[in-house]
């Protein structure tokens, strides 16, 4: 976008907040990372899609939850980043029994409205510290639970800001993998809700199931310090964090980043840590482990950005 159309923005009806140069650093789980040149956080859906319908269509964009599995390169983002965790919130219970939850939402408050409603299998959402959105683009999931599994259909928008129903047959979706089926014709477009479904259960032993998975993840995650998640999936049959904890990385660091000497899957930053750091300490291990046991490791959190020059 250049001054005009900025300017554009400013004699528009759009009431929603656009930031320059906002460290992105305030808006990921890693406490790190470069600048995004803009950031716009809608009012709520209609703002999305007004904005989307009059931004240059050249603007580079892209969607942010909560930046719960997301590193931006110390270069920065070039474009707009659409901060939609506030804006997308609107979670209720439809005349079919499904749930429809805005891409917004975040994982706990989707499996808390679950279990209050006597819906049984929402649980493992209250572990995810992301919105539905960064959900449904990554299909996330734990202990032997999946997000597209529940999906019965999902609402997006394509940047020109025109809204589509997708099912999961216009998706190719796997382990922590979803792409756009090219013969679907699905362009670039962002979740905007999903409709799902749960089986009926009993609100009492959903919340013991909540408090169990939560105090599980107390005990294996550090959560104390600032981080991604798991960095990497696990391959087939294997962990990720057993490989990397048997070359003996648990503890090693660059810069700021460390593996977690908790969760070998887990990078953390222990203070100051720079996206470079974050990123090197990434490619060592990957290059290690390779080395060590002929296994290369895919990355599962997603890296976008400039390096710095
Ligand atoms: C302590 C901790 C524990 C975690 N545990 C798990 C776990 O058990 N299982 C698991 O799967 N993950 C886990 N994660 C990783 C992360 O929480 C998930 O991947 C989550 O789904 C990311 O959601 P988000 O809103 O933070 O997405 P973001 O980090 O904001 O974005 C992630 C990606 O999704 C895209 N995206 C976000 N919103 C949209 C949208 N509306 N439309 C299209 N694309 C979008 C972004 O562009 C980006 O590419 C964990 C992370 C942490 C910090």
């Amino acid at each position: 976008m250049d001054m005009s159309e900025l300017k554009h923005f400013a004699n528009s009806t759009l009431r929603g907040t656009l930031s320059q140069n906002v460290p992105m650093s305030k808006h990921t789980s890693w406490r790190a990372g470069g600048m995004a040149e803009r950031i716009y956080q809608p009012a709520d859906l209609e703002d999305l899609l007004e904005f989307l319908r009059g931004v240059a269509v050249d603007e580079p964009l892209y969607a942010l939850g909560l930046g719960s599995n997301l590193l931006v390169r110390d270069g920065g983002l070039r474009g707009t980043v659409l901060l939609l965790h506030a804006a997308l919130s609107a979670l209720h219970l439809t005349e079919d029994g499904s749930v429809y939850c805005e891409a917004g939402v975040p994982g706990a408050k989707l499996a808390r409205y679950a279990a209050l409603h006597h819906l049984h299998g929402a649980e493992f959402f209250a572990g995810i510290p992301g919105t539905l959105g960064g959900m449904l683009a990554m299909n996330a999931g734990c202990y032997g639970s999946e997000t597209w599994e529940k999906v019965l259909r999902v609402q997006t928008v394509d940047r020109h800001g025109e809204v589509h129903i997708r099912t999961a047959a216009d998706y190719e979706i796997g382990y922590r993998h979803v792409a756009k089926l090219a013969s679907r014709n699905v362009q670039e477009e962002f979740f905007l809700a999903a409709w799902l479904q749960f089986p009926r259960g009993d609100e009492e032993a959903a919340r013991q199931g909540i408090k169990a998975l939560l105090s599980k993840r107390i005990a294996t995650q550090p959560l104390n310090l600032p981080n991604a998640g798991s960095v990497f999936r696990n391959p087939p049959g294997d962990h990720a964090a057993r490989l990397i904890e048997q070359c003996r990385l648990k503890g090693r660091q660059i810069g700021g980043a460390q593996v977690s000497e908790k969760h070998a899957n887990f990078i953390v930053n222990t203070g100051a840590a720079t996206a470079t750091d974050i990123e090197n300490l990434i490619n060592e291990i990957q290059a290690t482990v390779q080395q060590q046991t002929g296994v290369r490791l895919q990355c599962e959190v997603r890296i976008v950005g400039k390096a710095r020059n």
